[in-house]
């Protein structure tokens, strides 16, 4: 007799546990911050959240969404254009659209789905789309989603490659329109696109740009723009995706910036904005304060970067190899999958939490351990956990 599908399943979970890539939760009982609660282990430092900014407990953010709550009622209950639209949507996608610097901005109940709007709803056959190769897998799915149901065409680049960006647009000087997708800061990585050569590659081949910000937003450029402030092409990128669940404010929700033909494009015929209901209005309420707290206070961004060039330097300093870069995001390279995850667990026992990548996340052979920092770390949080990485680093024999 065939199996069923929950003996199937049942039987594949048996396999990543014995495999080692089995995930298992980390229960939290305290809100995202430099330190939390872990269920079963206490006080934790994180070294692992996107809460860049430290925004998810800023008084601030969290009393903007109460009073959302309060004004709005808890739920949607539909799709926008079916049973209304919120007030407060149409402000926070002005807040977004000037904070980025675009015309407009539509937002959604996730950058995934903001992405997934994208390709499927404005290219069609006659249109191509040529994506960085280590793009993140909300952009890899908008494309494949496109291609089922628009055919639409696809060429890959090498990652930051723009050489062969070139050579891919070259070859598609007869499609009717060509669009580069890629991310602004690659996540794993943490490396920056080079926005500045793939807006002057655009303009020599008459190409639209979308970035996908997510990492970039309220953390890269002088003022928290993102990769576009960063790289000096504020105002040069036709299209934005970014999320609401990083550093501005954490909890979730996503957008797309553009043009305003494009956003109410998009508001017309994508089919996750037809289809599923609008972002909750507790998260319109905290996102636009989080902006509006991010404009007003500077000084965050100013702390953010100290900390991570300390938090560098520091690993540096004590033998480790850290990635190097502007972002907040640093990895460092520990080989064999295996290793990554112990060092983890290692970490964990010493009171830092920071996740294990290995394979088929990363390369064979670059496994790692991926650091975020946040402005929210004090020097006495990243001094204790480089005191955790040096203890595991020489039990393991890494340092
Ligand atoms: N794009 C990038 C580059 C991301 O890193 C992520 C989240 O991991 C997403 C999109 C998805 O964002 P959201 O959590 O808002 O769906």
């Amino acid at each position: 007799m065939r199996p069923s599908v929950e003996q199937r399943l049942t039987a594949e979970l048996e396999g990543f546990k014995r495999d080692g890539v089995y995930k298992r939760l980390n229960y939290l009982d305290s809100p995202q911050a430099a330190r939390v609660v872990m269920e079963g282990r206490g006080d934790v430092i994180i070294l692992s959240s996107n809460n860049y900014l430290g925004l998810c407990t800023v008084p601030e953010v969290i009393r903007a969404g109460h009073e959302a709550l309060d004004r709005f009622g808890a739920g949607t209950a539909s799709v926008r254009f079916i049973c209304g639209t919120f007030t407060i949507h149409r402000e926070l996608e002005a807040e977004l659209a000037s904070f980025v610097g675009t015309e407009a901005s539509l937002s959604f109940v996730s950058c995934w789905t903001a992405n997934e709007a994208v390709c499927p709803t404005v290219l069609g056959p006659e249109d191509i789309v040529i994506s960085d190769q280590l793009n993140h897998a909300s952009i890899i799915d908008s494309i494949r989603l496109a291609r089922q149901i628009t055919k639409c065409q696809h060429a890959l680049y090498r990652h930051s490659d723009m050489k062969d960006l070139e050579e891919k647009l070259q070859a598609a000087k007869e499609a009717r329109s060509r669009l580069i997708f890629t991310d602004g800061v690659f996540s794993m990585e943490g490396d920056v696109a080079r926005l500045a050569d793939i807006v002057a590659l655009a303009q020599k081949y008459d190409a639209a740009v979308a970035v996908d910000d997510s990492h970039a937003t309220g953390v890269l450029g002088r003022t928290g723009r993102g990769t576009p402030e960063h790289t000096g092409t504020l105002g040069q990128i036709d299209i934005i995706t970014s999320t609401l669940g990083k550093a501005l404010g954490g909890a979730s929700g996503g957008f797309v910036a553009s043009s305003t033909a494009f956003c109410d494009y998009l508001t017309q015929r994508s089919r996750p904005q037809l289809f599923s209901n609008a972002l909750p209005c507790t998260i319109a309420g905290s996102a636009m304060a989080a902006v509006r707290y991010l404009r007003s206070h500077p000084e965050l961004i100013t702390r953010l970067r100290q900390n991570t060039a300390y938090f560098r330097d520091q690993l540096k300093a004590r033998g480790f190899k850290p990635i190097d870069g502007d972002t907040p995001i640093i990895p460092v390279i520990l080989g064999e999958t295996a290793k990554a995850i112990q060092m983890s667990e290692m970490l964990l026992s010493e009171g830092v939490f920071v996740t294990g990548f290995g394979y088929p996340v990363v390369p064979k052979g670059e496994a790692r351990v991926r650091c975020q920092i946040s402005a929210a770390h004090t020097r006495g949080d990243l001094d204790q956990a480089l005191r955790a990485f040096d203890k595991v680093g020489r039990k393991l024999k890494l340092v």
